[in-house]
C-alpha cells in the first residue's frame, strides 16, 4: 500500500540547474512529517515541485494514487494540496476574513466536513475580533494563522507548511504547531518545512533530511539520535 502522498525519484532542475536529485517522502494521513534541512537544501524547491509551481520536475508524485506531476498549481489545489507559503503572502488590500475566503474559490470537498468560517474561528479564536481589518495589520503569528486558515479553506488531504516558524516568538510557535498536532489528529496529513532542526523532530512523527538535494537521513523523530542528524543536516 502506498502512502496518501508518495513521491518517488522526484528530481527538479531550475534549467541547468539541478535542484533535486531523486528525493523519495512518504506522508500519510494524520501524520506530520518533517522536512529539515540547511539553506540551500532543497526545502522549499520540494514544495515547488509538489505545488507545481516552479522548475521542471520529473519522476512521480501520487496523492491516493492520483499523478500530479504535469497537473497545474490551481489543478493540485483542488486535488487536495494546500499549501501554507513561506512568507504567509497576506494580501494587504483584504481585510482578515476576504482574505481566509480567498482558499474557499480554489478548493474542492474532499470527504464529509468541509472547512467553513466558522470552523476556522474555532480552530483560530484570536483572528474574530480582527476579522474586519486589513490581514497584515495582525501580528506575525496571527499573519501565520490567516495563512494557515486560507490553506484549509481549499479542503486539502494533504497540508504543506513552508517555514511557519520563520521570525516568531517560540511561544507562538508552539502555538500554532498545537493546532497542527490537533489537525493531524482530526485525520490531516502535514508536511512542516523547517530549519529549526529541534523544533521540527519535536512536533513531527517522522522526518527527512535533506542535504543538497538529496534525503541525507529519515526516520521517526522520537527515535532521532541528534548527532547523526546534525551530521546529516550539515554534511559532516
Ligand atoms: P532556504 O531555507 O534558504 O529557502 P531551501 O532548502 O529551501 O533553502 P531551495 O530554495 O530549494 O533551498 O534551493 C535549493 C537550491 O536551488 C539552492 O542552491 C538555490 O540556490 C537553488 N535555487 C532555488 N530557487 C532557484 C531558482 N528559481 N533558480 C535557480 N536556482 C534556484
Amino acid at each position: 500500500m502506498s502512502a496518501l502522498l508518495s513521491i518517488r525519484d522526484l528530481h527538479l532542475n531550475y534549467g541547468q540547474f539541478a535542484a533535486l536529485h531523486g528525493m523519495d517522502i512518504d506522508i500519510d494521513a494524520g501524520e506530520i512529517v518533517a522536512v529539515i534541512g540547511a539553506n540551500g537544501a532543497g526545502k522549499s524547491s520540494l514544495i515547488r515541485g509538489i505545488c507545481g509551481t516552479e522548475g521542471d520536475a520529473k519522476g512521480s508524485i501520487t496523492l491516493d494514487g492520483r499523478e500530479l506531476l504535469g497537473l497545474t498549481p490551481p489543478d493540485i489545489v483542488h486535488a487536495g494540496i494546500g499549501l501554507v507559503p513561506e512568507g504567509r503572502r497576506i494580501f494587504p488590500s483584504l481585510s482578515v476574513e476576504e482574505n481566509i475566503l480567498l482558499g474557499g474559490q480554489l478548493g474542492q470537498l474532499h470527504g464529509k466536513d468541509p472547512w467553513t468560517l466558522e470552523r476556522i474561528y474555532e480552530l483560530f479564536p484570536d483572528l474574530v475580533p480582527k476579522r474586519h481589518i486589513s490581514g497584515t495589520m495582525l501580528s506575525g503569528g496571527q499573519q501565520q494563522m490567516i495563512a494557515i486558515a486560507r490553506a484549509l479553506m481549499t479542503n486539502p488531504r494533504v497540508l504543506l507548511c513552508d517555514e511557519i516558524s520563520l521570525g516568531l516568538a517560540p511561544t507562538i510557535i508552539g502555538r500554532l504547531y498545537e493546532q497542527l498536532i490537533k489537525l493531524a489528529s482530526e485525520g490531516l496529513a502535514i508536511l512542516v518545512v523547517e530549519q529549526a532542526m529541534r523544533k521540527a523532530l519535536e512536533i513531527s512523527d517522522r522526518y527527512y533530511c535533506l542535504l543538497e538535494g538529496h534525503v541525507s537521513l529519515s526516520g521517526a523523530s522520537d527515535e532521532a539520535d541528534e548527532t547523526r542528524v546534525a551530521q546529516a543536516y550539515f554534511g559532516r
